[in-house]
């Protein structure tokens, strides 16, 4: 008789394309899947967790439906799978690879300590397309400028996803659960959780649906109008392949299959699911990415950094007055998404038009964003700001007003997300009032808030601050 598996899960709540999953059943054994929730689900941000909460849920539910079960325990995870490999006999331990630092913290200290028990413990791949130390420059290095990254993995052969198992084996008798109404992990949404709920569709079915319609529907039309924010123009894989809902194979096989058809936007689209892959082949090789600038000469750059700033708090509330800044910061709020070409646009007004460090933004990214993921977050921050690798250089300041000409002519955008100064605001406009804190103080009949101060003098001060900044660099 062979012992049971403990299918340790964690971003990756689905059935189809999962390594660890098909080789726990190929080992033979009950297969029992477990998620725990460990210092680094405490750690998330309000968003983040209920989004989790909401995966959670429809994992539970699919796994019930195949005779299995999702096992839910809260401690350190090597505690836990102690406890467990003790209650079910279980000889082998099986998950699949996460890449940011904590977690390879973490997974490294319970693999040697698993290991030292006797169990068989093994990783797999599955969450990128190509594992970071996969991937290295002609010199052996890793690399730093997203183009030859490009260059280097367009072409690789990427496996075809594989197919979800038949059967999932039942222990003969299941270890008890927490429940997971009791973990509360979308309490700290408070309100706004029935506002963001309505705007998610967990699950791995949901999941495929929406890659099937966008390659469908959308992906030959992606190049021109993934821009456009109010346009559902684009993918909406990011909160699925933050929660592992998805894979990225599955994805990318989507794009290859679109390019083969002719599809003019597929690539773009491969492109994009590229971008992400870099952000964890950068994160791997560098951590430093997701807590410091990665250039260390930024640590110079006179960044404001007290989140308290009025000016920083109203650019959370969306009240700076800039109407395609505001709006974008209020479609974050309710929906926990944002449009990427929005998430440069208030990326650069932070830090850039009020000079506030690009930390505090990125901590309410994580705070905020359903599909947060610490690199393709830290990254974005640190592209837009300048003191990234890659990074956007420091003179390109967005300007809101011709971005919104440009990406936004007939104001749908901001007309859907802004109710001030509109008679009749739409539903998505009030439902940020639903979901903010009610100390925010804030009404949809209030008037349009005015700009705190003028862009282009803003622009002028990030531009002088930057000549400083750069003037006492060459002194040095
Ligand atoms: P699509 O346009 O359909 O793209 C397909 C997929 O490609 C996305 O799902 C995503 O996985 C990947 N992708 C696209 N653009 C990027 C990019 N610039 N960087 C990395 N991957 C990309 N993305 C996150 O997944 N999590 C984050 O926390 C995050 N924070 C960001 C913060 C800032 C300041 C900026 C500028 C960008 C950030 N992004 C982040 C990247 C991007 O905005 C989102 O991935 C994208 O908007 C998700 O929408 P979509 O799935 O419809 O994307």
């Amino acid at each position: 008789m062979t012992t049971p598996t403990l299918l340790w899960l964690r971003r990756d709540l689905r059935l189809s394309d999962h390594a660890a999953l098909e080789a726990a059943v190929a080992r033979g054994g009950p297969v029992i899947p477990v998620y725990i929730r460990d210092h680094l689900t405490d750690a998330l941000g309000a968003a983040p967790k209920q989004r989790l909460d909401m995966a959670l849920e429809v994992f539970a539910e699919t796994l019930e439906a195949k005779g299995s079960r999702l096992i839910l325990r809260a401690g350190p995870a090597r505690e836990v799978l102690e406890d467990l490999v003790r209650e079910t006999g279980a000889g082998a331990v099986y998950w699949q690879r996460l890449h940011d630092p904590q977690a390879v913290e973490r997974d490294t200290r319970v693999k040697s300590a698993l290991k030292d028990a006797g169990l068989e413990v093994r990783s797999f791949p599955g969450q990128l397309l190509f594992e970071p130390w996969g991937v290295a420059t002609g010199q052996g290095g890793y690399y730093r400028v997203f183009t030859p990254y490009w260059r280097a993995v367009k072409d690789r052969a990427v496996p075809e996803p594989l197919a979800a198992p038949a059967d999932l084996p039942a222990p003969a008798r299941w270890p008890g659960s927490d429940r997971r109404a009791d973990w509360a992990l979308s309490a700290p949404m408070r309100r706004g959780a029935a506002v963001l709920r309505a705007h998610v569709a967990a699950g791995e079915a949901a999941a495929l649906t929406r890659l099937a319609t966008f390659a469908r529907d959308r992906i030959a039309r992606y190049a021109e109008d993934r821009d456009l924010p109010a346009e559902d123009a684009t993918s909406d894989m990011s909160q699925y392949l933050t929660t592992g809902e998805i894979s990225p194979r599955r994805c990318w096989h989507a794009g290859l299959r679109a390019r083969a058809a002719g599809k003019p936007g597929a690539e773009t689209f491969l492109k994009e699911l590229a971008w992400r892959e870099f952000a964890a082949h950068l994160a791997w090789h560098s951590p430093e990415l997701l807590s410091d600038n990665w250039r260390p000469e930024w640590r110079d750059f006179p960044w404001d950094a007290n989140p308290e700033r009025p000016e920083v708090l109203a650019w959370k509330q969306g009240r700076t007055g800039i109407p395609f800044v505001d709006a974008a910061m209020r479609e974050l709020y309710v929906t926990g998404r944002m449009h990427n070409r929005a998430r440069m646009i208030v990326a650069s007004y932070l830090t850039k038009n009020l000079l506030a460090h690009w930390k505090i933004g990125c901590d309410w990214f994580a705070d905020t964003l359903v599909d947060w993921d610490p690199a393709s977050n830290a990254m974005g921050w640190q592209w837009v700001a300048g003191s990234g690798p890659d990074a956007a250089p420091y003179f390109r300041v967005f300007n809101p007003e011709t971005q919104a000409e440009k990406f936004d002519p007939d104001r749908i955008y901001r007309r859907r997300w802004l109710a001030e100064g509109q008679a009749q605001p739409p539903d998505t406009a009030l439902a940020f009032y639903q979901a903010i804190p009610r100390s925010w103080q804030l009404a949809p009949s209030d008037p349009p808030p005015t700009p705190r101060e003028d862009p282009k003098r803003g622009r002028q001060r990030a531009l002088d601050a930057y000549q400083t900044f750069r003037a006492a660099r060459e002194e040095a």
